[in-house]
């Protein structure tokens, strides 16, 4: 293959743009901010998973407090009938013994339904604490996400403004180089890691960095200049420049 050196020397350039813009792609997907979501977006879910179950947990304690304070006002409001048929004198003395002994055993039926109900309000109020912290927890993460998304946005928003800058030059120079380089170049990118064309310095190839003999050096000096060479050992479009020495 043919090409014209300047053509040849072009190629260099647009190998740099295309490094950039792998470079810039590159920079865009390892963003620290990508794990930083992650774990905050997970440690978000956790906690969002942690409040259903502390608020279900207030639902049961809530309603098991209700059934305490009913049961003890079941208990206090058939003693107070009782009393009030015990009060009103027109009970039999066998019938009054009975609502006596009823009486006293609702007594100490209400004090042990009591002490449940104010054990109970205890676990009512660890439960709502509990309740109160986890939502204060789960805010402050969601805050801690879209904290770290608006940093990763920032990032975003820079790396695609220089992409689209590199692109435009990109553009102008590859418009330029003969569609038989190009393609050849695109080619070899692809299969070489990226790097498709490289300079001829200091008789070293820059893409696989050997270093070719005197024998070799002379042999590739001989050359015309627009003769389209490939590195030996790498198989890249080896350009020569004023810099390469020959
Ligand atoms: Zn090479």
């Amino acid at each position: 293959m043919n090409a014209a050196p300047a053509d040849q020397i072009r190629l260099l350039d647009l190998q740099a743009l295309d490094s950039r813009l792998d470079q810039l792609a590159h920079r865009r997907r390892t963003l620290p901010e990508h794990a930083e979501i992650d774990k905050a977006t997970a440690d978000h879910n956790a906690l969002k998973d942690l409040v259903v179950a502390a608020q279900a947990q207030l639902g049961d304690t809530t309603r098991e407090q209700a059934k305490a304070e009913a049961d003890v006002e079941q208990v206090r409001s058939r003693a107070a009938r009782n009393q009030q048929r015990m009060d009103s004198g027109a009970v039999s003395p066998k019938d009054l013994e009975n609502l006596q002994h009823e009486n006293a055993s609702l007594a100490k039926r209400q004090g042990d339904l009591e002490d449940i109900v104010l054990e109970v309000m205890e676990r009512l109020e660890s439960a709502q604490t509990r309740v109160v912290e986890l939502t204060a927890r789960l805010e402050h993460s969601s805050v801690v996400v879209a904290e770290a998304e608006g940093r990763r946005d920032a990032e975003f928003a820079e790396i695609d403004g220089q992409v689209e800058k590199v692109r435009r030059d990109r553009e102008a120079i590859a418009h330029i180089i003969p569609a038989d380089l190009m393609k050849s170049y695109l080619r070899l990118r692809e299969q070489q890691g990226g790097v498709g064309a490289a300079r001829l310095y200091q008789r070293r190839c820059e893409g696989c960095r050997t270093e070719f003999s005197i024998t070799e050096f002379n042999a590739i000096k001989a050359e015309p200049a627009d003769k389209v060479l490939r590195c030996e050992n790498c198989g890249r479009i080896l350009v020569r420049t004023g810099e390469s020495g020959v």
